[in-house]
């Protein structure tokens, strides 16, 4: 959430950026929203006043005896009290537009933001890893799967309806492996882990920005005010919130999580496979720091490196995207995104989000850190992927594969596997 005085001095910028977000929001209206707002607010403000007033001058005119004009006051104040009533009611009204406007305001975005409608205008920073050359044809994740019967998806449907499967055997060793493997190189770095809430308060989503423009998104418990998260990213800063926290050090949290998405919007889209599904696991970097914007670019460097180091790690050739205003959500001040590629697709497909909002979800939060000279600051928060499951399985068992159809385990995995350096097909 921006300021209010901060939107009107740059309202231009915010409309821009509104329109370049795809929010349909107009700031013009906010502003006159906000002034008639302040304008009822100064209104009520004087009524009472006068009404204060004139209940004192009741008072003593009872003391002195002047009873022919009581009445006449007692007329007044009634007259008073019945114009406030109005006042209240509209200010009320208006206060309530007021707060769902506001909730629609987005981030600005950096200068180096590519500007552009949709991900096909995001814009490529940097490749490494080298493509799979081979000379057999290479295997769907769905085919390889299947043959070694560790992804399941018919049953999963059954289960559960579309886009949900079964991991199973070696499925989920290297599902809990990648986590793990992930994690470790987190806490390696001085992350905190963390076993976070996944039914959180709408109060939550809001906050962290997944809230109003995400809520369609988002699956509802019946009959409660909690809703399942899509990422651990709304536990983890909500940890936080209404605190005032030590931001000497960047707070370095992390969670490895299951994540629920109704993918509302998606349909017909990735229907093949694991790519996008309703539930999956996440490793979450999550960092709080000073509110200096050096600070935190450096820090946006340093999460999407953490990402980076994993899929090195994991032997995976990708692609680092500058994600363009299009294709960022409302919270967010600059996104670098991470694709991996993914031989059945014949492209790379989006493994990791990296993303710096700056203090929008410490506003809302509120959370805060005195600075050096000891005023209260809202702090800048980050977020990215450190892995994603099943989604990572793709290309990690389609680029490694081989033409006898087993599967290579990668050195660092290994560890995590038994020491297998192979998966052998069942079927
Ligand atoms: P996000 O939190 O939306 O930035 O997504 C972070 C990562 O989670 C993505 O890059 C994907 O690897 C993974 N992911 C997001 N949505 C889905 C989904 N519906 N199914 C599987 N993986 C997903």
């Amino acid at each position: 959430m921006l300021d209010i005085k901060w939107i009107r001095q740059h309202h231009e910028q915010v409309q821009t950026v509104a329109d370049q977000k795809g929010i349909k929001l107009s700031i013009a209206e906010l502003l006159k929203c906000d002034d008639v707002r302040r304008s009822l607010l100064n209104q009520s403000e004087t009524f009472r006043e006068s009404r204060n007033s004139l209940s004192q001058q009741i008072g003593q005119m009872v003391a002195q005896g002047k009873h022919d004009q009581i009445e006449l006051t007692k007329q007044k104040v009634k007259r008073i009290n019945d114009e406030l009533l109005e006042i209240e009611a509209t200010l009320s009204s208006t206060e309530k537009h007021y707060l769902q406007l506001m909730a629609l305001v987005p981030n600005v975005v950096s200068p180096d933001t590519p500007i552009g409608r949709s991900d096909a205008d995001n814009v490529e920073l940097r490749r490494i890893g080298k493509l799979p050359v081979t000379d057999y044809e290479l295997k769907s994740h769905v085919t390889l799967g299947e043959w070694h019967d560790m992804i399941d998806l018919p049953r999963g449907v059954k289960a559960a309806g579309t886009r949900n499967y079964y991991l199973k055997g070696d499925g989920v060793l290297l599902h809990r492996a990648v986590q793990q493997l992930a994690l470790d190189l987190l806490l390696a770095k001085g992350f905190t882990p963390l076993e976070v809430p996944l039914m959180t308060r709408s109060e939550a989503l809001y906050n962290t920005g997944f809230f109003p423009l995400g809520e369609e998104q988002t699956y509802r418990l019946s009959g409660e005010n909690k809703w399942l998260v899509g990422t651990s990213e709304v536990p983890l800063v909500t940890y936080y919130a209404n605190e005032i926290v030590n931001v000497t050090e960047p707070i370095k949290l992390a969670a490895a999580s299951v994540c629920f998405r109704n993918e509302v919007g998606s349909s017909g889209k990735d229907v093949q496979g694991l790519y996008r599904v309703h539930q999956f696991s996440k490793v979450e970097q999550v960092i709080l720091c000073e509110a200096d914007p050096d600070v935190s670019d450096n820090i946006l460097k340093d999460i999407t490196d953490n990402a980076e180091e994993l899929l090195q790690l994991l032997e995976l050739p990708y692609r680092v995207m500058a994600v363009c205003t299009g294709d960022m959500s409302q919270k967010t001040y600059k996104q670098y995104d991470i694709e991996t590629w993914m031989p059945s697709r014949q492209a790379y497909g989006e493994t990791h989000s990296s993303s710096n909002v700056h203090d929008f979800q410490a506003r809302r939060s509120n959370i805060r850190y005195r600075d050096a000279a000891g005023s209260l600051k809202f702090c800048h928060s980050l977020n990215n992927t450190a892995v994603a499951s099943p989604r990572i399985l793709i290309p990690l068992i389609e680029n490694h594969q081989c033409e006898d159809g087993t599967i290579r385990i990668p050195t660092a995995l290994r560890p995590y596997l038994n020491g297998r350096e192979r998966l052998y097909p069942k079927n």
